[in-house]
C-alpha cells in the first residue's frame, strides 16, 4: 500500500489524507456527525490548525461533504470540487437517482438514526476539471473526471498509479460500484475509463482499498 495515501475511517465513509510538501491535502470529509472524529484525526496528523492546503471533494453527496462548512469556517480551508456537484453543496438538496435494493436499505438505515446534525451548506472555493494537476498544492496527482454516480464525480490519480475513486467504485462487500446512480451510461463509461488506466491500488469512498486488478471483475 502506498505511503502517500492515508485513510481516515469515518464510520462507513472514508476520507484520505495526502502528504503535500510541508502540509496536507484532504480528500472528502465524511458525514456531518463524524466532525469530531475528522477534526481529531486531522489535528493528530498535524494538518490542523494551519497545514491543510486544500480539501478535494470526490462528489457532492452529504456523506463526503459533511465536514466542509466547518473546515471552511473554523480553519479557513479551501474546498475544491467539480462544478457539476456544486448545486448539491450549495443547496443541500440530495440528487434524485436510481437506487438499488442495497441503496434503499442504506437510506432506511440513515433515516433511522436520531439526532443527526444537519448538513451545513457551503460554497466551493475552487472548481476542478478533468486532467487538472494538484502540483500547485504540493501533491503529485491529477484529477480524473468520472461522472455517473453523480454529475460531478471525480477521482484523484496519484503519480504512482494509486486512485482515490470516490463512490464511482466502492468495496462494501466486494469491489463494485455505488448503489446510487445518477446516469448509468456515464457511470459505465467512467468505469471503462478506469479499467483502461494503469492503476495500482484503488481507495474507494466506502470499504477497504483493493488492488486495481480486481477492476476487471466489475461488469460494465
Ligand atoms: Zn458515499
Amino acid at each position: 500500500m502506498s505511503e502517500q495515501v492515508t485513510p481516515i475511517k469515518l464510520g462507513m465513509v472514508n476520507a484520505y489524507l495526502l502528504r503535500a510538501g510541508d502540509g496536507f491535502v484532504l480528500v472528502d470529509t465524511g458525514v456531518p456527525e463524524s466532525w469530531d472524529d475528522l477534526e481529531a484525526a486531522l489535528k493528530s496528523a498535524g494538518a490542523l490548525p494551519e497545514r491543510l492546503k486544500l480539501v478535494v471533494i470526490t462528489h457532492g453527496d452529504f456523506d463526503h461533504t459533511g465536514g466542509c462548512a466547518k473546515l471552511q469556517k473554523r480553519y479557513g480551508a479551501r474546498i475544491a470540487m467539480h462544478q457539476g456537484d456544486a448545486p448539491m453543496a450549495e443547496t443541500g438538496t440530495p440528487l434524485k437517482r436510481d437506487v438499488s435494493r442495497l441503496g434503499r436499505f442504506l437510506m432506511w438505515m440513515n433515516k433511522r438514526r436520531k439526532d443527526r446534525p444537519e448538513f451545513e451548506k457551503f460554497k466551493p472555493d475552487i472548481f476542478l476539471t478533468d486532467g487538472q494537476s494538484l502540483e500547485e498544492y504540493g501533491v503529485d496527482a491529477r484529477i480524473v473526471f468520472l461522472p455517473g454516480h453523480t454529475p460531478g464525480s471525480l477521482g484523484i490519480l496519484m503519480s504512482n498509479g494509486d486512485m482515490i475513486s470516490g463512490d464511482t467504485l466502492s468495496n462494501m462487500f466486494k469491489p463494485g460500484t455505488s448503489p446510487f446512480i445518477a446516469d448509468r451510461d456515464e457511470l459505465l463509461s467512467s468505469i471503462t475509463k478506469l479499467k483502461s488506466m494503469d492503476l495500482r491500488t484503488i481507495y474507494p469512498g466506502h470499504g477497504k482499498p483493493f488492488p486495481a486488478e480486481r477492476l476487471s471483475k466489475i461488469s460494465t
